[in-house]
């Protein structure tokens, strides 16, 4: 299918010319910064940070095997989505597609740019309902299409070929939401970029890198929606204290790849746990950092365990997902935590019988 990404472009946003920064204006080397209006005193943060993040991105485009011109940076992949929907959606007339249940800020940010949602349900082993995509996809008004792999809140995959069959049938933007895909074992689908000028992969250092703190979100995409977006985006969207510590963070090469191992370890032994409970009418198997169980008593089992200072989330997301209890992977000792009170609540529940 044709795809020409000027011709998806929200016309103001197409003739719209970008703030210029002092930093974005300057690009030489030099001493005496009378530019922006900062605090001469009080280093290093009293300046503005680089609008470009030009060292962060260049190791994290070798990190990432994807060339600097082919990522953007965000402050968390919660911006990007919405950089997204700003660009592409006119208000009141575009459309974007997402599933229930999945991800539910790409419903929020539609909603608060007032941009019209369509949701599909998900079948009820969670897949993609795809002749029902493939019908919506047909519709001119629809933009984007949101799809997160592995899925949260139930931690399955997206078939790679779904996603190509997805590519070649839209003349509009596929977002593929990869926030959890370093827990999974299937890996990244960055490679498909070079076959499909409609994809755009969002990643986060949220989850894996354990850097919920300092909000970077990471986008690819073809060098044009790169340009889009960079266009669009606040000035100085990533603080230079998230740009120094990502980086410094980054230089720690085993650190995430063992806490990696561990988490995906302890996933197991709850999954294990969680089969073998009496409590759970169905648990599924996750490549993600959390587990989905349903339970007809998950209101009690949550309540139970906020009174011991655990909290899980609720994920009751009719009709698709009843019943439903997240949680998320921790350490070892807060894993024993959860199913020694998990298995105390049960055994309550069988005296009661
Ligand atoms: C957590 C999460 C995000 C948010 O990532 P940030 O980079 O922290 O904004 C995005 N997508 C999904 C599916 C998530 O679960």
């Amino acid at each position: 299918m044709e795809f020409n990404l000027e011709d998806l472009l929200r016309p103001n946003i197409k003739k719209l010319k970008p703030y210029s920064s002092a930093r974005t204006e300057f690009k030489g080397k030099a001493s005496i910064l009378l530019d922006a209006n900062e605090n001469p005193y009080n280093l290093p943060y009293n300046r503005y940070p680089d609008p470009f993040q030009t060292k962060l991105k260049e190791r994290l485009s070798q990190i990432k095997g994807v060339a600097q011109e082919n990522l953007f940076l965000g402050n968390g992949s919660d911006e990007i989505i919405d950089l997204l929907i700003r660009a592409f959606c006119v208000p009141q007339v575009d459309k974007i597609l997402t599933f229930s249940p999945s991800y539910t800020m790409y419903i929020t940010s539609a909603e608060i740019n007032d941009v019209e949602v369509v949701e599909l349900n998900l079948t009820a082993d969670f897949d993609l309902p795809i002749d029902k995509v493939l019908e919506q996809l047909k519709d001119e008004s629809l933009k984007i299409i949101f799809i997160c792999t592995p899925n949260n809140p139930v931690g399955n995959l997206v078939p790679c070929e779904i996603i190509s069959l997805i590519c070649n049938s839209f003349k509009g933007l596929v977002v593929l939401d990869e926030a959890y895909v370093d827990f999974s074992t299937e890996g990244s689908m960055l490679d498909l970029l070079r076959k499909y000028p409609n994809l755009c992969v969002i990643q986060t250092l949220s989850k894996a890198y354990g850097l919920a703190g300092l909000r970077l979100g990471l986008g690819f995409g073809s060098t044009q929606l790169i340009q889009i977006l960079n266009k669009i985006k606040p000035p100085y969207n990533v603080s230079q204290a998230t740009q120094d510590i990502v980086l410094e963070s980054l230089t720690q090469t085993n650190r995430v790849e063992e806490e990696i191992k561990k988490i995906c370890n302890t996933r197991e032994r709850l999954y294990t746990y969680l089969k073998a409970s009496s409590l759970f009418s169905k648990v599924y198997p996750s490549e993600a950092n959390f587990i989905l169980a349903q339970t007809r008593y998950y209101k009690e089992l949550y309540e139970y365990l906020c009174e011991r200072g655990i909290v899980v989330r609720i994920r009751n997301i009719p009709p698709v997902l009843q019943e439903g209890l997240r949680f998320t992977i921790g350490t070892e000792f807060e894993n024993k935590e959860l199913m020694k009170y998990i298995t105390e609540f049960e055994t309550l529940k069988k005296n009661a019988d």
